[in-house]
Formats: structure tokens, C-alpha cells, sequence
């Protein structure tokens, strides 16, 4: 087929890397390949649209790693592929870029069905297929570039969605400065070192749209993000704008300015007050430490401390360690410590669901390397192929059936394949302790709270002599450990509790004070809510990253969300800018029906109708934080701010 529409080498993909092996090197790199990202880079190299018309037609499902292809058709895609990286390596030629309609054809391939028109958009900005910026706001460039200048934005935060924030904001011409309470960047990241300490979305798509990056392992660990969140502050020249070790402790709205006036501490004590015209809270959800609420706290006569405060200085060796909580954290570190502990005993109330991943510990290997970093448009449709793997990820799989009644068990029949799985899954690693697999098997449906993502190294950890799993209920803590009801006492040497966050005390403990002195907190009297989760009436010019119902679990990355979020936020200062700088203030009657919405989502997920203890819900057990729709829609509707929304303060 004739090459009709051709771009260089070097428009592709300014880090590509030309093809530095011999022909039996390159075979061997493809044993690794991805192969629906490799007929589509194959596609761009030949312009043979053929390729993805023929027989080979890959599978994509979320749980499912197998493409669906043959054998032969592996060894076929792969044998071509040798072939055009041999004579691309030996004569570097121009690429194919397909038109509209071949894209929206090459999509459909790797997604394993036609694209439905509403997609079509969304997936074709996300896969920025000639460098475009999916998540810029154009309305930013009608604001004259001196009023963007002059306009002040404080951004709260220099965690992944504060340095993102900030990223924009630079990019716009707009002022901004940024407030970390830390001494560095990473937020999360940055807070939370205990001993095996990783991410539990697969890298690839855990990070920035604009910054994608050869990952070490497809789950990396809190080093490498940290030094990832390090790198975005230093290449985009944000440490100058950042104050560290300033902890903002209140912000009031003065009607007279329509301004902000921020009060801060620094690492010095000192008080400080300063203006801003908008904030930009990106504060996180999972912050602030939650201890347990039982008495006798402060009696343990050894160290005592959360995982997100972990102290390091303390030496786990030999010693008797008590932890309470089998959450995301505690899953994380009990496998490390119980390598040096005498003895681990796990308090677990609630038995958590675990998705098997074998790749969760893994290291990305040279081949994949190799393949993401010389082979033209592999790494563009890789990514997107993680992407869409987890788009819709297992929504169908949480979304309860009308009129199914197994409250113990699933919401749904897809939820019940999926309980089903996931049982398998635990009678496979525990079927030889069913005292364990007693213990481990949750009594609530999967999705109703957060699972965790592992290949067997907890349940692992579990069965070894100096781990002990205990389900009775704790009484208190003493000073030599724990009692529980039933009167035993277990005496430690050091107790970790890895019991959690205030997840539900959104931006606590900032005061907050709005139009008409209104405290924010008390406005939310414990039900924190907000307009597509970034704006709150009575409180103009106030945004939010990952504010209420913006928390996703079951698809997508968080960073997606982010990036949806602050786009949002630029387009709502676009608008007071243009508005001669008047604060935006969401009107009350579009963020009550909006939260209708949300809530009427949110009813209808396991999460929803489940009666379970978790961090989604607040006091009252309505869910504050999730989010229950498809990417798509958060993308659609944060698209750029309607006017119609608001009145100008
Ligand atoms: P969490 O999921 O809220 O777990 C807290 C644990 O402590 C739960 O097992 C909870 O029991 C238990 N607990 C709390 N208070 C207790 C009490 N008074 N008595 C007995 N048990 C008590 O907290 P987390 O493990 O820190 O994780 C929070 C979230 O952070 C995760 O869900 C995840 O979203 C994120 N995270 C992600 C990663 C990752 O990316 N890999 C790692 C860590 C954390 P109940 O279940 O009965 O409430």
C-alpha cells in the first residue's frame, strides 16, 4: 500500500531511540512484545492497513492478559515485525499516520469491538497520536496575557496533583504560588516510606499524560514515584515557586476584595497572612493518619506508630510486633516486617478482597524496555492499551442487579462471577490452611471496599510460624499490647497500626471560611460534597483536586482524574479572568442536583448498597468519596466549566 500521509522519525517521538541490534537481537526482543501494540506500530511503519483486517483480531478484557490470538498469529505478527525493524533499522524511512476514519479503525482493533461514537473523541485525544496535549484548556488563551500574569493563584500542596496544578498554571501565564506543608515534594509519596510501599495502578497509566516514562517495574515502588514527582518539580522549574514546610491553617474569602486571604505557619512558627484570587486545594484524600479509636492509646509503653508515619529508626529486628488493619498499607508492609519480626500478630476486623496480579512485583524486563524505547508508536499504543484496559476496568462487575438479594455475598451476577473468581483465587493460595481461608474469605461483595492487588506474597506472608492472623474483636490497647473482648492479652514490643486515613474529613484541618463568614466544615455539617468535585457554594474562586466523590477504585488512574480536574479549574479561572477577575461562585441548585446524581450513581454499586465498614462512606454512611461512573463521563463533563453554572461574586 502506498504511504499517503507520512511524518519523520523524529515527530514521532523526540525520545525514540534508533534500532541498535542485529537481526536475531531484534527477534528476541519481540518474544516480549505486546503484540495488538505491535500490529498497530507495524501499521504505522508499512501503512498497511491490512494488518488489522485480516484474521488477527486480539481479545481486550480488564482481568484477562490473554490477547485471544493464536500461536501461529503471535509468530506471524512477530516474524514481520522482525523483518520491517530490520529494514527500518537499515534504511530509517517516513511513518504512516492514519486518516480519521483508519484511526477510529485501529482503535476498534486494539479495543476488541467498534469504538461507539461517544468514545471516539475521548479515546482519540487521550491517544494523542501527533503530540497534541489532551488535557490543555484552550479557553485560558482568550484572557489577555498580562491579566493572567497579574492574577494569583495559591496553590495548596506539591503532591502529584498540586505539582500538576502548578505545571498548568506556568504553562498559562498565570501567578501562582504553591504551599507545602512537607519539606519536599510527592505528597503521598513523599509521606508514606513503610517497607514495601507501592503503587497498585499499573504504572503506565499512573502517570502524568505529558510525561510518560519507561517505568522500572509495573508497579513501582515509593522510591521510584517519589523520584518521578522529584523530577516532574525540577524539569518544569517548580521548586522556585514552592514554599516548603508551610502549613496553610486557615483561608477566609473577603467579600470587599473578592479575595483570599490565606493565613500560614512556617517551619520557623511564624504566622504569616497573604492574598490570593483563587485557590486551588490539592490537599489529597488520604492524608491525615487515623488512629484507632480505642481506648488506652497512649498507655503502650514501646514505640507505636502508623504506616504513614513510619519510624524507621525503630529496629523491627527480633522484635514482637503487633499491627492492626489488613488495609492497602498494612498488606504492603506485613510480608517485610514478618522477614525480621519474631513474631507478627495482624488484628484484622474486616477480611479484605485480593485481585491476583503476577506482574504486581515484578520488574518491566529489558525486552519491554528495549520494545517501549525503539520501536516507532509501540510506547504510544502501549499506554493506551493499559489505558483502555482500565477505562471501564471492572465497573460492570461492582453494579448491582435490581432485586438481587445476597447482601453477604454480591450485588449482581457479574459481581457473583467476579466473587466467584476471586474465591478461586484464595481456595488456590490458602487451600491447604483452612483456618486461614476461614478467616480471609470477606462476608460483604467485592467492590463494596478497597481491594488489594497482589501475587501471593501476603497470603504468603500469612502462613509462615511467625505470623499469626487474629479476627477477635480488640478491647483496648494496654501497656504491654493489646486486649481483646474475650479478655486475652497479647503482649508486643512495638505496635503499628495501619488503620487508615480521616478520608471522609476532607481538607481538615484547614479553616475554611466562605461568603457570609460561613465555615466550611460546618456549611458540610460531615457531609462533605462539591460540584463535579471541585467547587462548593458559598465558596467562590475555592477549587478542589480529588475533592468529594472524585476517588475511583475499580478503573482508571487517579492521575487521570487529575488531569480532568485541573483542566476544569483552569477553565473556571479563564472565566472569572474574563469576568474582570469576579470570583466564580457554583450556584447552589446545580450542585445539589449534581450531588442527586452522584448519589443515585453511587446507590447502585456494590459500594453503595453494602453495609461494610470503609473509607468511602462518611459517619452517616453516605459515600463521600467515589466516583461511580465511566472515565468517559468525568472526562466529558470536566471538559471546560459552563458559564450558566456559576454567579460572579
Ligand atoms: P484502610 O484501607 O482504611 O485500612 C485500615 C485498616 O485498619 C482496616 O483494615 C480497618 O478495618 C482497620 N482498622 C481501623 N480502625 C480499627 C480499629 N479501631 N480496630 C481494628 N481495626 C481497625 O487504610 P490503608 O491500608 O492505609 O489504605 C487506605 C487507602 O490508601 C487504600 O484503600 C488505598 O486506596 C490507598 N493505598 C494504596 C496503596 C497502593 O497504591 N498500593 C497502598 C496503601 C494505601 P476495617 O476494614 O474493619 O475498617
Amino acid at each position: 500500500m502506498a504511504i499517503s500521509s507520512q511524518v519523520s522519525a523524529e515527530r514521532v517521538d523526540e525520545t525514540l531511540r534508533p534500532i541498535d541490534l542485529d537481526d536475531r537481537g531484534i527477534e528476541a526482543m519481540l518474544e516480549a512484545a505486546d503484540i495488538p501494540a505491535l500490529v498497530l506500530a507495524l501499521v504505522h511503519m508499512t501503512g498497511d492497513l491490512g494488518l488489522i483486517r485480516g484474521d488477527i483480531r486480539p481479545l481486550m478484557e480488564f482481568l484477562n492478559p490473554d490477547d485471544g490470538l493464536t500461536d501461529e498469529q503471535r509468530e506471524r505478527v512477530k516474524a514481520q515485525a522482525a523483518a520491517v525493524l530490520a529494514q527500518h533499522r537499515d534504511a530509517p524511512g517516513a511513518f504512516y499516520m492514519p486518516s480519521d476514519a483508519e484511526l477510529r479503525e485501529m482503535l476498534s482493533f486494539l479495543v476488541g469491538k467498534p469504538v461507539p461514537d461517544e468514545y471516539a473523541e475521548f479515546l482519540t485525544s487521550e491517544l494523542s497520536l501527533h503530540g497534541e496535549d489532551p488535557y490543555a484548556q484552550p479557553d485560558v488563551e482568550a484572557v489577555s496575557a498580562s491579566q493572567r500574569a497579574n492574577y494569583r493563584v495559591l496553590v495548596i500542596g506539591a503532591g502529584m496533583s498540586g505539582l500538576l496544578s502548578a505545571i498548568r498554571l506556568k504553562e498559562a501565564g498565570i501567578g501562582f504560588d504553591v504551599v507545602e506543608k512537607n519539606d519536599d515534594v510527592g505528597g503521598t509519596w513523599h509521606e508514606n516510606t513503610y517497607p514495601g510501599c507501592r503503587v497498585d495502578s499499573a504504572n503506565h497509566v499512573y502517570s502524568y499524560s505529558f510525561k510518560p516514562k519507561d517505568w522500572p517495574q509495573h508497579f513501582s515502588n515509593q522510591k521510584v514515584l517519589k523520584q518521578y514527582f522529584s523530577e516532574t518539580a525540577d524539569e518544569y522549574g517548580l521548586r522556585e515557586h514552592i514554599e516548603f514546610q508551610t502549613e496553610v491553617l486557615s483561608a477566609r474569602f473577603d467579600e470587599g476584595s473578592g479575595q483570599w486571604q490565606v493565613t500560614t505557619r512556617n517551619a520557623r512558627g511564624e504566622t504569616s497572612t497573604r492574598n490570593a484570587d483563587a485557590i486551588i486545594s490539592a490537599v489529597g484524600q488520604l492524608n491525615q493518619p487515623q488512629y484507632p479509636d480505642l481506648p488506652g492509646l497512649d498507655s503502650f509503653k514501646g514505640p507505636a506508630f502508623h504506616s504513614a508515619r513510619w519510624q524507621h529508626q525503630v529496629d523491627l529486628s527480633g522484635k514482637r510486633i503487633g499491627v492492626i488493619g489488613t488495609g492497602g498499607s498494612a498488606f504492603q508492609f506485613v510480608p517485610h516486617i514478618a522477614e525480621l519480626a519474631e513474631s507478627v500478630s495482624v488484628f484484622q476486623r474486616t477480611a479484605p478482597w485480593i485481585v491476583a496480579n503476577e506482574d504486581y512485583f515484578k520488574e518491566v524486563p529489558t525486552e519491554k524496555h528495549w520494545l517501549l524505547r525503539h520501536v516507532p508508536f509501540y510506547a504510544k499504543w502501549f499506554r493506551f492499551s493499559m489505558f483502555w484496559r482500565t477505562a471501564e476496568g471492572l465497573l460492570e462487575a461492582v453494579t448491582a442487579d435490581e432485586g438481587w438479594n445476597r447482601p453477604e455475598e454480591s450485588v449482581g451476577e457479574a459481581n457473583q462471577m467476579f466473587r466467584d473468581a476471586l474465591i478461586e483465587n484464595l481456595e488456590m493460595q490458602l487451600g491447604d490452611r483452612p483456618d486461614l481461608l476461614e478467616k480471609c474469605t470477606p462476608d460483604y461483595p467485592p467492590g463494596a471496599k478497597r481491594a488489594l492487588i497482589d501475587d501471593g506474597k501476603y497470603l504468603a506472608s500469612l502462613k509462615r510460624d511467625n505470623v499469626h492472623l487474629l479476627t477477635d474483636s480488640i478491647d483496648s490497647i494496654t501497656e504491654n499490647g493489646i486486649r481483646l473482648k474475650s479478655g486475652e492479652e497479647h503482649e508486643f514490643d512495638v505496635l503499628i497500626y495501619g488503620t487508615g486515613f480521616k478520608a471522609s474529613s476532607f481538607l481538615h484541618p484547614m479553616s475554611i471560611t466562605g461568603l457570609g463568614d460561613k465555615d466550611l466544615q460546618e456549611s458540610w455539617a460531615g457531609e462533605p460534597r462539591a460540584h463535579k468535585g471541585v467547587t462548593i457554594p458559598g465558596f467562590p474562586n475555592f477549587y478542589c483536586c480529588y475533592g468529594p466523590n472524585t476517588n475511583i477504585v475499580v478503573n482508571g488512574s487517579i492521575v487521570f482524574f487529575s488531569e480532568c480536574e485541573v483542566r476544569y479549574i483552569l477553565g473556571c479561572l479563564a472565566l472569572s479572568m474574563s469576568n474582570d477577575g469576579k470570583a466564580l461562585n457554583v450556584r447552589r441548585d446545580v450542585h445539589d442536583r449534581y450531588n442527586e446524581w452522584i448519589d443515585e450513581g453511587n446507590a447502585g454499586m456494590s459500594w453503595g448498597q453494602s453495609g461494610v465498614n470503609t473509607w468511602y462512606k462518611n459517619a452517616s454512611g453516605r459515600i463521600t468519596q467515589n466516583w461511580p461512573f465511566t472515565l468517559l463521563e468525568f472526562w466529558q463533563q470536566t471538559r471546560a466549566p459552563d458559564a450558566e453554572d456559576f454567579e460572579l461574586v
